[in-house]
């Protein structure tokens, strides 16, 4: 297919799930079932769409690379099972390795926890050129830190900064931090899996059953799955209060993987696209210096130092 039709129907796939105004978002408006109306017959399709996509996807990671002007920054956020492991891996599997940097946030280190909570991840956000993913982010910290107070309470931070408001500072803090980003030339998508709860209990039962996917299971993941509703309402006014036009959030219906990673793959092609990317130009002076040097190759006239070095007879 045309990468102009590719983009266009990208930009079907990915709209109706980008929130760039919280204010009114309520979580019950998106179903994790939801495809668009394309069923289970239409997945060999969606393969073939997907691959579509990821060409195109590599296409204009190429010329981002190239340019070396805006960085993109991708945030996965999600409950366990919904399916970010796998998502990162299918959009991004054919874009150059040199130009992606992919970082998993895990739970803090005592190092971690001694410093503010943005200050691990400023580490990692991506330089120019370059496709940086956040498997996890910053959200952790109003999200497993605000539904088990225990994690905020090993953050040791002053008392008297502890308060009611605490969450609502932290949006505050998030959203300046994005604007900062922006300002600077990072261009920041942020995704959140949508699973239900039933699929994500159909997923553990196939890791505990499965033995090629006993690996992936872990016993926390049914403690977490207990909070279940406080998650929800985590969430929810997490996005309510940190999408923006400039740093917006897509929640992708994600009980059906096929359908999650044709909407993340569109949603990152339109962000791509919408950079008006192109080959950096090459100047008058350097055009010239690439016309000698293919006289030089094709004209024979090459420079050789041949002769001032002499190999070693081995012993
Ligand atoms: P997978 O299960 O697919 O390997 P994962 O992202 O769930 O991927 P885990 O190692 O299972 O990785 O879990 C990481 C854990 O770290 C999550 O439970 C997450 O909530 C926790 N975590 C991440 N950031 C923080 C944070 N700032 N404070 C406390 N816990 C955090
Ligand atoms: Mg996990």
């Amino acid at each position: 297919m045309p990468k102009k039709d590719t983009i266009k129907r990208a930009r079907g796939f990915s709209e109706p799930f980008r929130i760039t105004d919280g204010s009114k978002f309520r979580l019950k408006d998106i179903d994790p079932g939801e495809t668009l109306g394309l069923g289970s017959e239409d997945k060999p399709r969606a393969k073939g769409a997907l691959a579509n996509g990821v060409e195109a996807l590599a296409d204009l990671q190429d010329m981002l690379y190239a340019q070396d002007r805006w960085a993109v920054l991708l945030i996965f956020q999600a409950m366990d099972a919904a399916g970010k492991d796998g998502t990162i891996k299918h959009v991004m599997s054919g874009v150059n390795p040199q130009g992606c940097q992919v970082y998993s946030f895990k739970s803090p280190s005592s190092e971690e926890l001694d410093h503010d909570f943005l200050w691990r991840c400023m580490k990692y956000v991506p330089e120019r050129g370059r496709i940086g993913i956040f498997n996890r982010s910053y959200y952790e910290e109003t999200l497993v830190v605000r539904v088990h107070s225990e994690f905020l309470s090993r953050q040791t931070l002053p008392p008297e900064l502890v308060t009611k408001d605490i969450w609502k500072e932290r949006f505050q803090d998030i959203r300046s931090f994005e604007r900062y980003l922006t300002r600077n030339g990072v261009v920041i998508r942020k995704f959140f899996l949508h699973v239900s709860k039933g699929e994500q209990k159909r997923r553990f039962l196939e890791r505990l059953e499965n033995p090629e996917k006993n690996w992936k299971f872990s016993a926390n993941d049914i403690k977490e799955r207990a909070f279940w509703d406080d998650y929800m309402v985590a969430y929810e006014d997490m996005i309510r209060h940190t999408a923006s036009p400039e740093a917006p959030w897509y929640v992708v219906p994600a009980d059906n993987k096929w359908f999650t990673r044709i909407a993340v793959a569109a949603a990152v092609i339109e962000t791509l696209e919408a950079l008006n990317l192109r080959y950096p130009k090459v100047s008058e002076e350097k055009l010239k210096e690439l016309a000698a040097a293919k006289q030089a190759l094709v004209g024979g006239k090459e420079k050789s130092s041949a002769g001032k070095i002499a190999a070693h007879t081995p012993a």
